[in-house]
C-alpha cells in the first residue's frame, strides 16, 4: 500500500499542533460554560459521522467533566434534484430528553446539515442543545444556523481534507488539514 504523497495537497491550512492547540482551547471553553449549567448530568456529545470522529475524540480527551459519546449518521443529496435535503441514515441511541446535547461536526458549509440536526434533536426536548464545529466555511452558507463553538473560520471557499475530512473516503486519518490539489479531482 502506498503512503500519501505531498503532491496530493496544494497547501496545509492548519498543522497538527495548531489543531490540537485550538481543540484544547475549545474544550476549556466548553468545560467552563457547561460547569455553570444546572444538573449533575454528563454532556451527551453527538458526533456526525464520519467526519467528526477525530475531533470528538480529542475534544473529550481534553475535558475532565463527564461526557458521553453517541453518533448520528446523515446523508445529503449532493448534485441531485433535492439540494439541501438531508436523510437520517442512523439515529442516536441515547434518549435526549432533559439532557445537555452537544452536536459535534467537522465543518459547517451550506448549513443544511446543522439545520436538520437542530430540528431533529431540538424536537426531543433536551435541557440544552449546542453545536461545536471545527471549521466554519463562511462563504458557502445558504441557511443561517447557530454554532456556539467554532475552531477555525475559513474565508475562502476551498475543499479541505484531513483530521476527519475526506475526499472519496481518503485522508480522514491525516493529523493536519490541507487543501486537496485540484489534479486529484480530475483523475
Ligand atoms: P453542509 O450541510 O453544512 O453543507 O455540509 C456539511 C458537510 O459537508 C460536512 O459534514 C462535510 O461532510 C461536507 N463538506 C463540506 N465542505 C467540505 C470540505 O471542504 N471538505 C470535505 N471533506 N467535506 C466537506
Amino acid at each position: 500500500m502506498k503512503p500519501y504523497s505531498p503532491d496530493e495537497f496544494s497547501k496545509t491550512l492548519w498543522t497538527a499542533e495548531q489543531i490540537q492547540q485550538r481543540v484544547r482551547e475549545l474544550s476549556e471553553q466548553i468545560r467552563a460554560d457547561y460547569a455553570e449549567m444546572e444538573g449533575e448530568d454528563a454532556i451527551v456529545a453527538v458526533g456526525l459521522m464520519r467526519g467528526a470522529m477525530p475531533f470528538m475524540a480529542d475534544l473529550g480527551r481534553y475535558m475532565d467533566i463527564a461526557m458521553e459519546y453517541d453518533l448520528c449518521w446523515l446523508s445529503s443529496y449532493v448534485n441531485s434534484d433535492r439540494p439541501g435535503e438531508i436523510e437520517l441514515v442512523q439515529d442516536v441511541r441515547t434518549e435526549l430528553e432533559g439532557r445537555h446535547v452537544l452536536v459535534v461536526e467537522d465543518i459547517v458549509d451550506t448549513g443544511h446539515t446543522l439545520k436538520f440536526t437542530n430540528e431533529l434533536f431540538g424536537s426531543r426536548n433536551p435541557a440544552s442543545l449546542r453545536t461545536c464545529c471545527l471549521l466554519d466555511k463562511k462563504p458557502r452558507r445558504e441557511v443561517e444556523v447557530p454554532v456556539e463553538y467554532v475552531g477555525f473560520t475559513m474565508e475562502e471557499d476551498e475543499f479541505v481534507i484531513g483530521y476527519g475530512l475526506d475526499y472519496a473516503g481518503r485522508y480522514r486519518n491525516l493529523p493536519y488539514i490541507g487543501v486537496l490539489h485540484p489534479r486529484m479531482y480530475q483523475k
